[in-house]
């Protein structure tokens, strides 16, 4: 068989090998429980501690700011459950656009009748009205409510970037607490979270060559913070549980190594997805892209015109070993497609494919995937 082609980074990323080199002692010979007082334990515990101070200092914040959680779920749920049920915060402002992890977690506190929800505005790349934001803040203050604002910093289909210290500021300013979904930029920048008046940030470590199952939610100085698991007193109280050691270190490894590597990684990247863009574009002048200019540079998301539908296109590239994610917006109206182009009103017909890349791709990649494309949608093929 040949190799995979695999164009979904967006989705999760591979294990980076030096990453797995750093977490295998914690899974066979450091296995002692974090919570042990004996020399074993107090080893694992040791390295969580010296972890989470290698996460604070890359991301500019103390070490006490940091909560390990099993990944971008578990930290957009905390934050929010936090600001609903230990802030005072009985109005919530989110995008139609964000992760369902926060989507349907907003829907389910909306589900009380004390608390309410609203969208901001956003243009047809999802970027959102700053004076809509502040418009609905100023009212909700004028009422006494106080808010929780959540926003995405890159939308994960589209790439589309929130000015994160622009948000912040606002926010601040209306004394509403505010919350990010890091998930697809920590680790893709060099992220300085205290300075962008962000109360809560989210990140997932398998989206940048981390391990699954690994996370942490940046929380500001003097935030409380709410248990979303009971039990324990492992991470200050907060998440109870025996602490995923191995997934914690390799957390901070991958963390490190993206910022090591930045700006390299991101200017190859960036290459990679002009590369495909521009291949795309000789194919056809009719294929368009949901990315503006000013987008999350692993992303692009193309509409491919015509007759064929996006799960029909993904299962052929499939056969032919491409990996790659759907995001159209669905035409039925049931519960299919994308959330995104649909909020977006993007109902064109034929296929919208997202395609990520990361510091492994390789160049030839984007040739096969271009030639495949060219052939399934017969397209000639007139590159160079
Ligand atoms: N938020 C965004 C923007 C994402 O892209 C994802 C993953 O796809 C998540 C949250 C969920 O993260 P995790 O898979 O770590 O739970």
């Amino acid at each position: 068989m040949n190799e995979i082609v695999y164009l979904d980074n967006a989705a999760t990323t591979s294990l980076d090998p030096v990453v797995l080199e750093a977490m295998l002692p914690f899974l066979t010979q450091h296995y002692g429980n974090p919570s042990s007082s004996y020399s074993i334990g107090r080893k694992s515990k040791t390295a969580i501690e010296a972890a989470r101070k290698k996460v604070a200092d890359l991301l500019g914040v103390k070490s006490t700011s940091i909560y390990f959680t099993s990944g971008g779920t578990e930290s957009n749920n905390t934050a929010i459950a936090t600001a609903v049920k230990t802030l005072g915060c009985t109005h919530i402002i989110t995008s139609p656009i964000e992760h369902h992890a926060v989507l349907n977690t907003v829907e389910h506190y909306c589900a009380d009748k004390n608390i309410t929800c609203s969208f901001v505005k956003l243009n047809e790349y999802g970027e959102v009205d700053y004076n809509d934001l502040e418009l609905q803040l100023n009212s909700q203050v004028k009422a006494g409510v106080k808010c929780l604002v959540s926003l995405m910093h890159a939308n994960n289909e589209i790439g589309t970037l929130l000015d994160l210290k622009r948000a912040g500021e606002i926010c601040n300013r209306y004394g509403a607490i505010f919350h990010s979904d890091c998930v697809q930029t920590i680790g893709h920048y060099p992220l300085q979270l205290a300075e962008y008046g962000v109360h809560f940030a989210s990140a997932s470590g398998h989206k940048f060559h981390g391990p699954k199952g690994t996370g942490i939610l940046y929380v500001s100085a003097g935030t409380k913070i709410t248990p979303l698991i009971h039990g324990g007193g492992q991470e200050r109280k907060v998440r109870a549980g025996t602490e995923n050691v191995h997934g914690m270190i390799g957390f901070a490894k991958a963390l490190e190594l993206a910022y090591e590597n930045y700006p390299g990684d991101q200017i190859y990247i960036s290459n990679l997805n002009k590369a495909m863009r521009d291949g795309l574009m000789q194919l056809s002048p009719e294929i368009s892209f949901n990315n503006n200019d000013n987008a999350l540079y692993t992303v692009l998301s193309v509409n491919f015109p015509g007759n064929m539908d996006t799960d029909l296109l993904l299962a052929m590239l499939d056969q032919a070993g491409i990996c790659a994610s759907g995001g159209s917006a669905c035409s039925s109206g049931d519960d299919h497609g994308s959330h995104v182009m649909h909020a977006l009103g993007k109902k064109q017909s034929g296929a919208t494919i997202r395609f990520s890349f990361s510091k492994l791709t390789r160049m030839g990649d984007i040739d096969i995937a271009i030639t495949t494309l060219a052939g399934l949608l017969k397209y000639p093929l007139s590159l160079a």
